[in-house]
């Protein structure tokens, strides 16, 4: 049988395509392919692996989670233990956390988490507190690391 792996597309037409069989990572322009639904074969050029793709144009995801995390505003000392409710992706990585906490919007702070996927990524970004309720802040990540790379990709490889 073969595993159809579904592949995010950037707004760029770039799609970062993984072989399953070696780990090698290339780059592809797919403009082509922009509206249409379809799965690709692939075979692998270093591994030989046939793999097939399913490219996802989507302009956003979000995706609930049940995950513990911790926030250091800039400046301080302490970690204070939250909860990531949701993380979402557009242009820039969203967090929506909740627990008792001292945020304010406009407050800059250092986030930290790790992702229950298999590598267990250990993710940690600076972000901007957007909004801020008694239980519950929405977090903007404001340092630039490119999607592909854990947290954006992770949210574009679950189902
Ligand atoms: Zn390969």
């Amino acid at each position: 049988m073969v595993e159809v792996k579904k592949i995010f597309v950037g707004k760029s037409n770039m799609a970062m395509i993984l072989c399953p069989g070696c780990g090698a990572a290339k780059s592809v322009n797919v403009e082509k392919f922009r509206g249409q639904q379809k799965t690709l074969s692939v075979r692998c050029k270093k591994c030989d692996k046939n793999f097939s793709i399913l490219l996802d144009f989507r302009a956003s995801v979000r995706k609930d989670v049940q995950l513990s995390g911790y926030y250091k505003k800039f400046g301080g000392e302490e970690w204070r233990k939250v909860e990531i409710k949701d993380l979402s992706h557009t242009s820039r990585t969203g967090i929506r956390i909740a627990g008792t906490h001292d945020l304010k919007k406009g407050d800059d702070i250092t986030i930290k988490f790790t992702l229950n996927n298999t590598n267990h990524s250990e993710i940690e970004r600076t972000a901007v507190v957007r909004w801020a309720t008694d239980k519950e802040a929405g977090l903007g990540v404001t340092d630039n690391v490119p999607y592909e790379s854990n947290l954006g990709f992770y949210l574009r490889s679950l189902p």
